[in-house]
């Protein structure tokens, strides 16, 4: 069924997780956008880490609160969410290594946290839209399976059958929250649900404070990580302003549903590199070829990679067709280059970036 859902522009939108790198950045569309929004953090008093909110807050007077909720603790989104018609939920982690128990480090938040935000929703009678921050990881486990989909070429129409909390535990995450959510959305008829659905989200943050693996992942580039030579891994990659815009476009297009890919293009870590040599030719340890695979998979377990990742996902194609966003929400994508560039040179204005020994 294809519902069609207004919302009422005056209506305060929720977003949970408003601090993090793409919380951030919907909170600033939203604002610009001259909706009011409440947006939830875990502890609104903390003294550093939500300095950026701060800033958008006093550029928009009057416009956005914060709200505290924790994902872990029943109830916390029903204050927040009194009196909104839509409901953006992206709070998750997106951790990809550094934690000992991904069921409690990833997958008890995700999946709890789904649950506990759309018991609020089921209680909150104005609601009409909840946009989940889903991801690519949702529809895939491992890149060897685009040798089962026609083309290559994963759609909404697939899942991710393949990752559990043992392997690929944060794709798993996201599976598992995204599954519940529709549950929950069948289980009635008040409010519809639209899912958004990024590859890894590039491009330049709003605050420094988040543990988004976007950010480590883009500190690769800069810390010689990759100079011996990049594993021969190809991702989705999108900008951050465009996932941002894919959420509004999302919430307040009254036709949209289902599940939307929002992917500008498929890179490999060797293409992000000569992008960035491009910009900025030799001055930074950018990779220079790629890596064998039999030498990725003899040090996998050194640079926090499983043999069994490499295995099912370096050395195989991965692709996916955005044509829904840029045909049902009139999505368009900023050329990667830019999203690249821009990013790597917000880290060198922040000091994060040494450059080569001459
Ligand atoms: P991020 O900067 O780390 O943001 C995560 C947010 O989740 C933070 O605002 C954090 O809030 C909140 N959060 C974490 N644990 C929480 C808890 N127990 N209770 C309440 N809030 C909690 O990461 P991001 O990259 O922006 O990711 C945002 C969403 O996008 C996630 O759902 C992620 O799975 C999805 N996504 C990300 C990418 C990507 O490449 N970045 C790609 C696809 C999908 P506090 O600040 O209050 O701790």
């Amino acid at each position: 069924m294809t519902s069609s859902t207004a919302i009422n522009p005056e209506a305060p939108v929720l977003v949970t997780g408003a601090s993090g790198y793409i919380g951030s950045w919907i909170v600033r569309s939203l604002l610009e956008a001259g909706r009011t929004v409440h947006g939830t953090v875990r502890n609104p008093q903390k003294a550093s880490g939500l300095e950026h909110l701060h800033k958008l807050s006093d550029d928009h007077p009057g416009r956005l609160t914060l709200f505290k909720a924790d994902l872990l603790d029943p109830g916390s989104f029903d204050e927040a969410m009194a009196g909104c018609e839509l409901v953006m939920h992206t709070a998750s982690p997106f951790l990809l290594t550094g934690f000992k128990d991904a069921q409690e480090a990833l997958v008890r938040p995700a999946l709890e946290g789904t649950r506990n935000v759309l018991d609020s929703v089921n209680r909150t009678p104005s609601v009409k839209r909840v946009v989940l921050t889903s991801s690519v990881v949702a529809i895939y486990g491992d890149n060897c399976e685009s040798r089962n989909v026609p083309g290559g070429v994963f759609t909404g129409e697939h899942w991710n059958t393949t990752s559990s909390v043992e392997h690929q535990p944060y794709p798993y995450s996201k599976t598992v929250a995204e599954q519940e959510a529709w549950r929950y959305q069948k289980a009635q008829d008040r409010w519809d649900m639209v899912t958004i659905h990024p590859g890894l989200v590039l491009g330049p943050a709003l605050t420094s404070a988040s543990d988004s693996a976007s950010l480590s992942t883009m500190k690769q580039f800069t810390d010689g990580t990759l100079l011996a030579g990049a594993p021969d891994l190809t991702m989705g990659v999108v900008d951050v302003r465009d996932v941002a815009d894919a959420h509004l476009r999302a919430g307040f297009t009254p036709e949209a549903h289902g599940r939307y890919i929002a992917n500008a293009d498929s890179l490999t870590l060797l293409q992000i590199g000569k992008i960035l040599r491009r910009r900025y030719g030799q001055l930074y340890p950018f990779p220079r070829m790629t890596a064998p695979k039999v030498v990725i998979k003899a040090v996998a377990p050194v640079v926090g990679l499983t043999r069994k990742f490499v295995d099912l996902n370096v050395g195989y194609p991965l692709a996916f067709d955005n044509s829904r966003s840029r045909d049902e929400l009139g999505l368009t994508y900023r050329p990667l280059e830019q999203t690249i560039t821009e990013h790597f040179q917000q880290m060198i204005d922040d000091g994060l970036v040494r450059r080569m020994p001459v």
